[in-house]
């Protein structure tokens, strides 16, 4: 049977890690009052009403991660109910959005020391089916969004692949993607590795390594189970998807000072989030229309954010002086997200 629909509140949660400030960034500018909220410090360090706190500036949301979370810790709290869900037929979307540099790749993947979210949920979801291949398939892709272009992660040499839907716009799909089946989690640190590796990553004036694609791991859960309670010779598939997704770097196309094909990209960027974050705060309303035509990552994700399913949104910011202006674009952005 199924479970009660779940109200706004719970199909939502907005979290926000703060990562580490580093050994040469002096001044941290934002912290983590406690386990719901942020503060933004503002004003001269030599006004009496700095001192004072005064223009200090507070924001609250589902959960706030400070500096010295583990990455167990927020496994455990975003995404670990969410592998539930999908094991038991439902789905569920995790994103990570923020600034490069801001941390969302080490909560999303991490290192074979600190697994991230994309591994340990892969972990849970495989253990959980171990033994019980004959009930159970579990399959993953992973693909990449680039100025609105799909590429496959696991087998980029396919070049550039197409989303088809039915003439009513549903069951969306990316032709020929791989869907690939494995129950090894070493693998998939690897496969994910080596899939971050052939992420399209080129300079700009603002970072080396901004990371201009958005990058989504899609895990399966087949479970065959009797029609119902009285029928147990003829069998139906329950289905369950988890997607899990690496956004691409929230900063603005005007902050890189470029020109021409940058500035292009930097739009296309700002569609998909512009268009995902309209989505994400429909649902969040309990609006009965939503608009996923407006970007490819809307349509991609239509059947996992609309319907009985949950969304979690990781928020990142860095507690540093000098990237004050994007982490305050972040938080405003995720308190949308969190306050409707
Ligand atoms: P993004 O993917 O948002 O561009 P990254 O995840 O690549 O950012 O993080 C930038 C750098 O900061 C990396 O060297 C990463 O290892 C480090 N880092 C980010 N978050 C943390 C964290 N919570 N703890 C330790 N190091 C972190
Ligand atoms: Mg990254």
């Amino acid at each position: 049977s199924r479970p009660p629909v779940k109200s706004a509140e719970e199909r939502l949660m907005v979290a926000v890690r703060i990562r580490p400030l580093k050994n040469d960034e002096s001044q941290r500018v934002l912290y983590a009052r406690d386990k719901k909220t942020v503060i933004v410090e503002d004003g001269d360090k030599n006004d009496p009403c700095r001192q004072k706190k005064l223009y200090d500036k507070q924001y609250t949301y589902d959960v706030v991660f400070g500096e010295n979370s583990s990455q167990e810790e927020v496994y455990d709290i975003t995404t670990s109910n969410l592998v539930k869900d999908v094991l038991n037929g439902y789905n569920g979307t995790v994103f990570a959005y923020g600034a490069t540099g801001a941390g969302k790749t080490h909560t999303m993947v991490g290192d074979s020391n600190h697994p991230g979210i994309m591994v340990r949920a892969l972990n849970d979801i495989f253990e959980a089916v171990r033994d019980k291949e004959e009930e159970y398939s579990v399959t993953m892709s992973y693909l990449e969004l680039y100025n609105e272009n799909i590429r496959d992660l696991l087998n980029p040499s396919l070049g550039y692949l197409e989303l088809r839907e039915d003439s009513r716009g549903r069951n969306i799909q990316v032709a020929g993607l791989s869907e690939i089946s494995t129950t090894s989690t070493d693998e998939v640190m690897q496969l994910l590795q080596k899939g971050n590796k052939a992420r399209t990553v080129e300079p700009t004036a603002l970072n080396q390594t901004s990371s201009r694609s958005h990058a989504l791991l899609s895990v399966t859960v087949r479970h065959t189970v009797p029609l119902n309670k009285t029928d147990h010779l003829r069998m139906r598939i329950k289905q369950g998807r988890l997607f899990m997704i690496d956004l691409a770097g929230s900063e603005r196309a005007n902050k890189t000072k470029n020109r021409g094909k940058r500035l292009q990209e930097g739009a296309h960027i700002n569609r998909s989030l512009l268009a995902l974050g309209n989505c994400i705060n429909a649902l969040a309303g309990g609006a009965r229309y939503v608009n996923y035509r407006d970007s490819k990552l809307t349509r991609l994700l239509k059947d996992a954010l609309s319907g009985n399913c949950k969304t979690v949104m990781i928020a990142h910011v860095s507690p540093s002086s000098n990237q004050k202006d994007e982490s305050r674009n972040t938080l405003i952005y995720a308190d949308r997200a969190n306050n409707i």
